[in-house]
């Protein structure tokens, strides 16, 4: 059973703004995704709408193997990776990862484990006490990374994560991903719109297209050659 599912989802904003239309997506357990497009295709909007920051105005989000909270979402089952690490600046690399557990009533002394693990997994296990500005872009993402994964959810969504990095530290981040992926066999959503970034991390890219955002193709890339699983045409697209 999928992780999540979207069926016929559109994002109309107030301004009237047709950012979504008609939106399905079936996101199978294990998966790293690619939300693939250009600027504007509306891949943000879908991703807040899966993680619950905002609602589509018709159509549905279903978690068909999780057990939902009060606001339909799964209980503690998402993580998120903002384009900027939004981090609290006030409190160091050790209490912005224990944030998540802190609100799960989890006390520092209780988290610990839980949150010098996930500073390892990430390479930071030695800068616990540091504060976010004593830290480099690259740093401040894997700590981003690590406060996401502490909770250990079954679903990561990340939202250009590193489009502000240099491209070396980028790629370097792109192991990483790859690397916790193959190890914890979480399912992943990724948002690019880097073609190269896509088809390096992940195994199932879906492209989108712009006014109105949605589903273009649909490719499995499977030991490196591409399945075209569900690609659409549109008489107006020939
Ligand atoms: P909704 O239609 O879901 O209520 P709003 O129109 O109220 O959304 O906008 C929500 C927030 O997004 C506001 O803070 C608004 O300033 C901001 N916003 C408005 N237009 C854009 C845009 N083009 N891109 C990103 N954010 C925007
Ligand atoms: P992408 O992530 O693919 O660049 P977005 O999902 O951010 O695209 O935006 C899709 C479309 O919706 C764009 O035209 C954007 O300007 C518009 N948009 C995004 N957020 C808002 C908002 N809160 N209010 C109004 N328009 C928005």
């Amino acid at each position: 059973r999928p992780v999540v599912s979207m069926r016929d989802v559109t994002k109309l904003f107030s301004n009237g703004t047709l950012a979504l239309k008609g939106m399905s997506l079936d996101v199978r357990p294990g998966e790293f995704i690619s939300l693939l497009g250009p600027s504007g295709c509306g891949k943000s909007t879908a991703l807040r709408i899966i993680a619950g920051l905002g609602s589509p105005s018709s159509g549905t989000i279903d978690w068909p193997s999780s057990p939902v909270n009060a606001k339909g979402l799964p209980e503690g089952d998402i993580g998120f990776v903002f384009q900027e690490p939004t981090l609290m600046p006030w409190a160091t690399v050790f209490g912005n990862v224990h944030l998540p557990l802190k609100l799960r009533g989890q006390g520092k002394r209780e988290a610990r484990d839980a949150v010098m693990a996930g500073l390892a997994s990430v390479g930071l296990a030695d800068f616990a006490d540091s504060y976010p500005r004593e830290l480099s872009g690259g740093m401040k993402m894997r700590v981003s990374i690590a406060r996401a994964l502490v909770t250990r959810p079954r679903l990561l969504l990340m939202d250009e994560p590193f489009a502000a990095l240099d491209e070396i530290t980028r790629q370097k981040l792109n192991d990483d991903v790859l690397r916790l992926w193959r190890e914890t066999g979480i399912t992943v959503i990724f948002v690019t719109h880097s073609v190269f970034e896509s088809a390096f991390l992940s195994n199932r890219i879906v492209v989108m297209r712009a006014r109105p955002g949605q589903v273009h193709a649909d490719l499995s890339i499977d030991n490196g050659s591409v399945r075209d699983e569900n690609y659409r045409t549109s008489e107006e697209y020939r």
